[in-house]
């Protein structure tokens, strides 16, 4: 169904865990050049790797810490060098950073989130623009931004998840500016908002919490990565989604219908 992602260089930032991960291998599975991403080369990393390997596609680890501008600039050269260009990009690192109410907040707990969750797409999007318009032009067809974002972005966040929320809403409307100014450049950017998917991110939460929220949800569990990666197959492929840009696409099992 995605077969013009064949041989596309796709590069998804924070890959070696969930939805990132399961993202990864479903692009491989495809026949795309996957670069895969995280902050430092630890066991979820070579377990990534192993998982990757695995596919028999081609692909490339790169640790970089996308908190920082130095390392999205320097993750966008080393992913570049090893493939030869960009023709798209997934921004999906990103994290709660910390759970704490508005009145603890502090200018590290600041810093640390919008590190995370802006700083990362931003930087790691403005430096990867020049390949991804390259590729729109050379293939004459579209290049694709997704990113991923979050219910939170939607509905605000749980309990002392304000800055996480509002990280997720920022993400979203940068998303809008950004088809305003590169649409003429060919350069399509959709959000993938997932609800609550079943990762290490809710690994704070007891079995009590979990139940709660599960019966939240109209499907009555959380959400899988792998129920997830499709839809980014769908967005990066122009013969899917080439017409589609500036959307939120919610993954949520009902949690949510905006
Ligand atoms: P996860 O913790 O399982 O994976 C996060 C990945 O990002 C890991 O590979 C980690 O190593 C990497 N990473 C973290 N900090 C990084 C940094 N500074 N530089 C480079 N890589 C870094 O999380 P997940 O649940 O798979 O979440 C992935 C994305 O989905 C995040 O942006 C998150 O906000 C978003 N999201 C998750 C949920 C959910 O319920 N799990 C819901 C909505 C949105």
């Amino acid at each position: 169904m995605f077969t013009d992602l064949q041989q596309k260089k796709v590069l998804i930032t924070g890959s070696t865990k969930g939805i990132g991960l399961a993202a990864a291998v479903a692009f491989a599975r495809q026949g795309a050049l996957v670069g895969i991403n995280s902050r430092q080369k630890d066991e979820a990393a070579q377990d990534a790797i192993a998982q990757m390997e695995a596919t028999g596609a081609r692909f490339e680890y790169f640790a970089r810490d996308l908190s920082t501008s130095e390392g999205c600039a320097a993750l966008i050269e080393d992913f570049t060098k090893a493939f030869g260009g960009m023709d798209v990009l997934v921004n999906n690192a990103g994290g709660l950073g910390i759970r704490a109410g508005l009145e603890s907040l502090d200018d590290a707990a600041f810093d640390l989130v919008m590190d995370l969750n802006l700083r990362s797409a931003i930087m790691t999007t403005k430096y990867a623009m020049p390949h991804l318009k390259a590729s729109a032009a050379t293939s004459g067809t579209t290049a694709s931004v997704i990113s991923t974002g979050s219910i939170a972005g939607r509905e605000g966040g749980g309990l002392g998840a304000s800055l996480y929320g509002g990280t997720k809403a920022m993400l979203h409307n940068l998303h809008r500016n950004w088809v305003k100014e590169f649409t003429k450049d060919n350069v399509r950017f959709n959000i993938v908002s997932p609800g609550t998917i079943d990762t290490v991110f809710h690994a704070d939460k007891s079995e009590e919490l979990r139940a709660k929220i599960a019966g939240s949800i109209p499907m009555g569990r959380f959400g899988t990565s792998e129920e997830c990666a499709p839809t980014f197959l769908f967005l990066a492929s122009h013969a899917t989604s080439g017409y589609i840009t500036g959307q939120v696409i919610d993954i949520n099992g009902g949690q949510m219908c905006p």
